[in-house]
């Protein structure tokens, strides 16, 4: 995002800007109009009108195929016995609960984007940094498309619905240019609330997002390096295999995991699955991408209700992320939490 787009918005948001619990009502797009005709036609749905195909986000892209690239090596057959260590898959295991859950499911999705809950800043803030160790971009640009996202569901201006296509809703969209994205307008209607804080707008200026990702897998880098140094009695090479170990597993892996299983909610969940609404999009209730994804599978009964912090609604629904926004709450760190309605 462009360090001018930022500057813009910071100058414009002021006055003008109202309650953010109004903000995300105003946006949820997402009540079956009156007449029951949700006017889609699966075999019709274009791209999104601002989106160009042959235009590719270059560092995007490259990003994207050099993670996947490096958790490729964790099963490669002549480089995964190296690269293999129980504690880099136990590490990865944990992160994807403390990154991929705390991070994006709870934090940059729940918290800042349908605001199901208030807790105390340092804890917004904190969660945020969890989201942004995922590659997932920063707070601000997350929240404004996935607002977009319920605003439009299923319908052209939606950026990434998959019945444009499976791969276009899945991954296509994240590669190519939407010039939408980018522009001041976008970022005032839809996350006016989130720049209101000096701390989500700076992460927009000079990408300050990635540098958060980066330097969070220099520590796991780090640490695995001292990790194994320590537990061989001081052998450079074993301390190298752990470093190494430690970056394929818990942070490329960990990251190519949270990464689809997020993309899995807009693709696989708004295609297979049952439906316990009548929402005017093809959203899914899907068991497999809620278990690989802390409870957002359940994407039918949250477009239903996007404001609802649990998103499993009948007793077999399991949803971990819930689980965890109730343990918030018991022990006073989670406020105004927003239940489903009967
Ligand atoms: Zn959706
Ligand atoms: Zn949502």
């Amino acid at each position: 995002m462009s360090e001018s787009v930022c500057e813009e918005t910071g100058t414009a948001t002021g006055a003008e800007i109202g309650d953010k619990t109004n903000l995300v009502n105003d946006i949820a797009g997402d009540a079956m109009p009156a007449d029951g005709n949700i006017g889609i036609d699966p075999q019709a749905l274009p791209r999104p009108e601002a989106t160009n195909p042959y235009k590719l986000m270059w560092s995007y892209t490259i990003v994207l195929v050099a993670v996947h690239v490096i958790a490729l090596y964790a099963i490669l057959p002549w480089t995964y016995s190296y690269l293999f260590t129980w504690s880099g898959l136990i590490l990865g295991i944990l992160g994807h609960f403390v990154f991929g859950m705390l991070g994006i499911t709870i934090g940059y999705h729940r918290l800042l984007t349908h605001r199901g809950f208030t807790c105390p800043k340092w804890l917004e803030h904190s969660l945020a940094i969890l989201g942004m160790c995922n590659l997932q971009d920063s707070p601000a640009r997350w929240v404004a498309i996935h607002r977009m996202h319920h605003q439009h569901s299923d319908h052209q201006p939606d950026p990434h619905s998959p019945l444009v296509s499976f791969l276009w809703g899945h991954m296509g969209w994240v590669i190519c240019r939407h010039k939408e994205l980018d522009r001041t307008s976008h970022y005032e209607r839809y996350v006016r609330d989130l720049l209101r804080d000096p701390f989500y707008l700076k992460l927009e200026r000079r990408d300050g997002w990635f540098f958060v990702f980066l330097a969070h897998s220099f520590v796991i880098t780090l640490a695995g390096l001292i990790f194994g140094y320590a537990i061989s009695g001081g052998v450079g090479s074993e301390a190298v295999r752990y470093a190494a170990s430690w970056t394929v597993w818990a942070v490329a892996v960990r990251t190519v995991f949270v990464l689809h299983g997020t993309w899995s909610v807009n693709s696989l969940s708004h295609v297979f699955g049952y439906r316990n609404y009548k929402t005017r999009d093809h959203s899914t209730n899907n068991w497999l991408v809620a278990l690989i994804s802390h409870g957002e599978g359940w994407h039918n009964n949250h477009h239903a209700q996007p404001r609802s912090a649990a998103h499993g609604h009948r007793w077999w629904e399991f949803d971990m992320s819930w689980r965890i926004i109730q343990g918030l709450e018991m022990v006073g760190l989670a406020k105004d939490v927003v239940r489903p309605k009967r």
